[in-house]
């Protein structure tokens, strides 16, 4: 897939870059999905984002960082897996969990002694962290278990005045969130999958097991909500094109026939990366359209897939 890198408009990023410093909100492009900023040494601006998103306070924020010098400075230690990771795939969709110095509020961090860190591989959200001079604790930019955004257009509908500021750099090129890995532990956990996939992790630093494998009652994973990321319309997943029979409907179709012929149908790309990159829009085009339900050929059970398989998933959970 290709993609033209956005302009870079210094004095929106200057501007930007001052709001955030005094404290307020601007809303930022990256490569995965569009993020609501703040300065994330700054608890009372931290706030803000919760409060705009409706967030629960259990629930940890990325703190977006311009280098990796300026990760180092964040956490107590640098594991060796972490420095290659870091020279792999930053600037790049992966957060790596590390264990966090005071500097960074416990507000950021949902109170756990880890922060994610990751350094978005987007020019504008690169020059507004080096212009802010500050890391930036950003979740996406929308409002808590609604689609995240990645377009500008997206942020407005969701958020409107609540955000001081948005920076538009067009669509996100790849179009679902980071990989989340945890490096603070004995051995790597995939908390959750993302943009770069499980074996490109494991190509780097050996096996990685997944939350799902060591997660209890007692021990979840931290800010694994089940139902994120959902259209308002119900979303159903289906396989071999058995789309419902009753109702009016609108059917994501991969790779099968709908079964039905006055359906509304959106033919999906049958890469998994560019199919992340359609998702959320094509999700947020298909909840306006106003149906009875959106329904969505599951897309294939293989390593490239998991992180698309895994939104779906919450995204079909009314729990
Ligand atoms: P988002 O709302 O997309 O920015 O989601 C942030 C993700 O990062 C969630 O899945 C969190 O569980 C994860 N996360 C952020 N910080 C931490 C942390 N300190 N420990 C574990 N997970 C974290
Ligand atoms: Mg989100």
């Amino acid at each position: 897939m290709t993609h033209t890198l956005p302009e870079i408009d210094a004095a929106a990023i200057e501007t930007a870059a001052r709001i955030l410093r005094a404290g307020r909100l601007v809303a930022f492009p990256t490569e995965t999905v569009y993020g609501l900023g703040a300065n994330a040494l700054d608890p009372d601006a931290v706030a803000r984002i919760y409060a705009v998103k409706g967030r629960p306070p259990t629930s940890p924020l990325i703190v977006h960082v311009a280098s990796i010098e300026m990760a180092q400075s964040l956490v107590t230690t640098w594991p060796d897996a972490a420095h290659r990771l870091a020279h792999r795939f930053w600037p790049g969709p992966l957060t790596l969990v590390l264990d966090k110095k005071p500097t960074i509020p416990a507000i950021v961090t949902a109170g756990l002694p880890t922060v994610g860190l990751r350094m978005p591989a987007h020019p504008i959200a690169l020059a507004l962290i080096r212009a802010a001079g500050v890391p930036l604790a950003a979740p996406s930019a929308n409002r808590f278990t609604q689609l995240s955004p990645t377009t500008a257009d997206h942020v407005r509908r969701s958020l409107g005045s609540d955000v001081d500021y948005i920076l538009d750099g067009g669509p996100c090129h790849v179009g679902i969130e980071s990989t989340v890995l945890s490096l603070a532990g004995p051995q790597p956990v995939l908390l959750r999958p993302g943009g770069i996939s499980r074996p490109e992790l494991e190509a780097v630093i050996g096996p990685v097991v997944s939350a799902a494998e060591i997660t209890t009652e007692a021990h979840p994973a931290p800010g694994m909500h089940p139902r994120h990321y959902s259209p308002q319309t119900p979303l159903l997943l289906v396989t071999n094109g058995e789309v419902p029979d009753r109702g009016n409907g609108i059917y994501l179709q991969y790779l099968h026939l709908p079964s039905r012929a006055d359906l509304a149908v959106i033919e999906m790309p049958l890469s998994a990366a560019d199919y992340a990159a359609a998702f959320y829009d094509t999700l947020h085009t298909a909840d306006r359209a106003g149906r009875d339900w959106i329904a969505v050929d599951t897309p294939p059970d293989t390593p490239e897939w998991e992180a698309v398989q895994d939104r779906l998933r919450r995204a079909a959970s009314d729990s």
